[in-house]
């Protein structure tokens, strides 16, 4: 479950400093400037946590001679330009033209055209657009080269044939820098073919939680790999200091997201991270430390806050810190709109991010716009002082020149670009198959029953036996990396396809049946389930259990072992999750994590060779501690309290004796159950993660203030025991339309279904209503239910306010999937219909007896 903090109020302190600097629309951070970096003096403010970093990549003074000079003839709106990263889905070429940006990007699942089949000469043909009207001035008067900016986060992720490697989980499994150096170096290449010129990666979050639904992305629950992995990554992205750093075959990198993304508080993606200073140096920190070291040139601003206040605000952090103290010499990019999250900012306005010490805002959607105008603003008034300005643009100079962008060809010009035989070239694949075999962790293995002859009949079942999309997971073509097809994946190959290759080789048989329905009894069966693919906070959980309240996949191992034929579990996953029915009814059990698209190696290390060889011994080891029940979501190693179900470090190789008992306790118990508290969801005012918004005619309107009126439905708050807690909705006849509370990611809260909850809420209605009325929740995909309500809507002309509580169940059985719930509360209706509400609510049980039953 997401528990984001409120965005802060205007403080009568904020709003002080609103009238001071009036001249500037909701700019509240206007006092800072006075200690902000623009000052070339050394500002001692870090605390001696901080090291000073031996940064190897050192200035050169011919690179900065040149920053002054193109500085100084630069115009403050060029300037500004350089600072405002748009996304490609929202702006044009004549718009690169216009203003000159310094970089742009294309987010998770944006394609040129917005053709997920784009080819590379398509991403070529734009980037080389882009590039050309950067360094046309006829309008804006400079030359300056652009940088695109791409999430290659696990190979070169949002085209189509691209080598896709295991995700960073896996590649934690792995322990091997020296392949990871390798697999930099293979995404580097290919994101050069498509004339893209810096990664957004690596991600060097130390996962703390394996509720967080970025936890794959994460090399490790500690700080011992991240580190050693984030030098190794960006010496293969970008080069190392003396080894051709920038040059031909290299891309510039990002150290993300800094700082403390992976130890929030439950979890919770884009959360709060409570750690005291030094743990947030020796835990989150290590990552940003090796990774500079080694010459990152970018460094990714963090959704998260640090005690409640977001990073990308953070002056501490991004300037005292990272800058100062570190000696970061690069440029601090943000994340995708991640400025307007700070309090008192919006997408489009917030010098207090710049003055935070950001160098670009990300700013997808059609923010940039407003934002480029009203940062322009901000530092003609003197919000933003210019030497902050100077400071970011010098910084991003800084990173192009090294990258030699104003001396390198054209995009479409350059060595690799259009080299389309390396993407997906079998060399590159084959580097990604290494990676495969050496991230399987072999946590099972009863009676040695694998390794597993080839010569044999063998039964694939599953729904991820013969699926590249989901063993890809999440940043996978699209940004959720689902909706995709096995066609999606030229040159891929499912773990089914290297089985199937493998036995029909040695003269056995498979047969494939996704159900366990099969034709001919098997000798074994290999069964491969898992996760379905997720990115960022859609895959936030509220505990750890595998397929909890439908173990489907469990029934299918139980049936299997029932006919008497041994199984082999591989668990396709982007975390540990608790899995000890699943573990109790295999023989052997794999952790496959994320493999990507080169499922084949699998086989590899399953079946030996035809006389009996082993090919590939099992070499991955657990880099995150398993745990042994669904709420043990904080396991992590030297803990006071570390009593997993299997050790980090642990993984089992042919051989080994057989270490878990088919006997695991199955007790789900959920012990969060006895703590948890109601969600509220309107409580005076509408409680974080959750907005609010009226439908009509297929159009969304953001409640936004405290009065919004829509032809068919208007909303005003309305006081009931204090200012404006409550709200009332108007519905005047002349067509549908709907109230609706809502978050962008889908919530977890299966926890209430299992207490048997219910939603709960205050209502007013003085007047009868003239048409149905429908109480709604909806899930992910298609599963908005509707209640009818009116027979339960009591009609008080003296305007008492009344409640309603409906147990959630009524909504489960309208197809609710409690585990993905975007929209808690929303009422529809067409009629003429006067309705206030207050006290929103999902409760852990009944509180009344009133409760609706869905019987009738
Ligand atoms: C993610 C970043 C990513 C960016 C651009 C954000 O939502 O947090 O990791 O680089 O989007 O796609
Ligand atoms: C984009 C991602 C981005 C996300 C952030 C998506 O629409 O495609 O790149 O990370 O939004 O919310």
């Amino acid at each position: 479950m997401r528990r984001t903090k409120a965005m802060a109020k205007p403080t009568l302190n904020n709003l002080s400093k609103l009238l001071v600097c009036s001249s500037v629309i909701l700019t509240l951070g206007c006092s800072q400037p006075a200690e902000t970096s623009g000052s070339s003096e050394p500002n001692n403010a870090a605390t001696p946590i901080w090291p000073k970093l031996d940064i190897t990549v050192k200035k050169q003074p011919e690179i900065e001679k040149r920053i002054q000079q193109i500085l100084q003839k630069m115009t403050l709106e060029q300037k500004v330009a350089q600072i405002i990263q748009p996304e490609i889905g929202d702006f044009t070429v004549e718009d690169m033209r216009r203003y000159g940006f310094g970089s742009y990007l294309n987010g998770g699942g944006s394609f040129p055209q917005s053709n997920k089949h784009a080819t590379p000469a398509d991403w070529i043909a734009l980037a080389e657009s882009m590039y050309q009207a950067s360094v046309d001035d006829s309008l804006d008067g400079t030359k300056i080269p652009t940088m695109w900016g791409t999430d290659a986060v696990h190979g070169h992720n949002n085209v189509i044939g691209a080598t896709l490697f295991p995700h960073n989980i896996g590649l934690g499994a792995a322990n091997n820098p020296a392949l990871i150096k390798e697999i930099a170096g293979v995404t580097a290449r290919e994101v050069l073919v498509t004339g893209i010129d810096w990664i957004f990666a690596p991600t060097v979050a130390t996962v703390r939680d394996d509720r967080w639904g970025r936890t794959y992305e994460g090399y490790s629950e500690d700080p011992e790999i991240v580190g050693k992995y984030s030098a190794a990554i960006v010496e293969g992205l970008q080069g190392a200091a003396d080894d051709n750093f920038l040059g031909e075959g290299r891309v510039i990198s990002s150290v993300k997201h800094f700082l403390g993304d992976g130890g929030t508080v439950d979890g919770d993606d884009q959360g709060n991270n409570i750690s005291n200073e030094q743990r947030l140096f020796d835990i989150h920190a290590q990552g940003y430390v090796h990774g500079l070291t080694a010459g990152a040139q970018t460094v990714m601003a963090s959704f998260n806050s640090w005690n409640g206040d977001k990073i990308h605000g953070n002056q501490y952090l991004l300037t005292n810190v990272l800058k100062e103290r570190m000696g970061f010499d690069g440029l601090v990019v943000g994340d995708w709109n991640g400025h307007g999250q700070v309090a008192g900012c919006t997408n489009v306005s917030c010098a207090q991010s710049m003055n935070a010490g950001l160098d670009i805002f990300m700013v997808p959607t059609d923010a940039w716009k407003p934002l480029l105008e009203n940062t322009l603003a901000q530092i003609q008034s003197g919000v933003i002082p210019m030497s902050r300005l100077d400071d970011a643009v010098t910084r991003i100079l800084r990173v192009k020149l090294r990258a030699g962008l104003f001396d390198r060809p054209s995009p479409a010009n350059r060595p690799l670009s259009g080299k389309t035989e390396l993407i997906g070239s079998v060399e590159h694949r084959e580097v990604a198959k290494q990676a495969v075999r050496e991230s399987l962790v072999l946590l099972k293995n009863k009676n040695q029953l694998l390794p597993l002859s080839p010569n044999t009949k063998v039964l694939m079942a599953g729904d991820a036996a013969d699926n590249i999309g989901k063993q890809s997971g999440g940043w996978t073509i699209t940004w959720q990396g689902t909706g995709n097809e096995n066609s999606d994946f030229p040159g891929g190959s499912s773990i089914y396809a290297g089985v199937k290759e493998a036995v029909n080789a040695a003269g056995g048989s498979v047969e494939l049946a996704v159900n366990g329905e099969f034709t001919n009894k098997p000798d074994v069966a290999i069964v491969v389930f898992g996760e379905e693919p997720y990115a960022e906070g859609n895959g936030d959980l509220d505990n750890l259990e595998y397929q909890r309240g439908k173990k489907r996949d469990l029934a299918l191992l139980r049936s299997l072992q029932e006919q008497g034929i041994p199984v082999v579990s591989v668990f396709i996953t982007g975390r540990p999750l608790w899995v000890n029915p699943e573990l109790n009814a295999s023989d052997a059990f794999v952790a496959a994590w994320l493999p990507g698209s080169e499922g084949s190696a699998v086989a590899d290390v399953l079946f030996t060779k035809v006389d009996g060889q082993i090919q590939y011994d099992f070499k991955g080891k657990l880099s995150f501690s398993w745990p042994k029940s669904p709420n043990q979501t904080r396991v992590n190693r030297f803990d006071a309290q570390y009593e997993p179900l299997l050790p980090y470090g642990f993984g089992l190789q042919y051989g080994d004796a057989n270490f878990l008992p088919d006997t695991l306790s199955e007790d789900n118990e959920s012990s969060s159950q006895q703590n948890l508290a109601a969600l509220k969801i309107f409580d005076r005012s509408v409680q974080a993660p959750w907005k609010m918004a009226l439908n009509q005619a297929g159009k969304r309107q953001a409640i936004n203030s405290s009065v919004v009126a829509l032809n068919t439905l208007n909303f005003e708050t309305i006081d009931r025991r204090v200012q404006e807690d409550a709200f009332s909705l108007h519905w005047n006849e002349s067509q549908e339309g709907q109230f609706v509370v809502y978050h962008d990611f889908p919530e977890d809260l299966r926890a209430y279904t299992e207490t048997k909850g219910i939603l709960r809420f205050d209502y007013q209605l003085k007047e009868k209503p003239s048409a149905e009325v429908y109480l709604q929740m909806g899930c992910m995909d298609v599963c908005e239910s509707d209640l009818n309500i009116n027979e339960h809507l009591k009609v008080d002309p003296s305007g008492n306010w009344q409640s309603i509580e409906v147990e959630l169940s009524c909504f489960s059985g309208k197809g609710v999937d409690f585990a993905q719930v975007i929209s808690p509360f929303a009422v529809r209706s067409s009629g003429n219909l006067s309705l206030s509400l207050s006290d929103i609510s999902i409760q852990t049980q009944a509180i009344d007896t009133q409760a609706i039953s869905c019987l009738n």
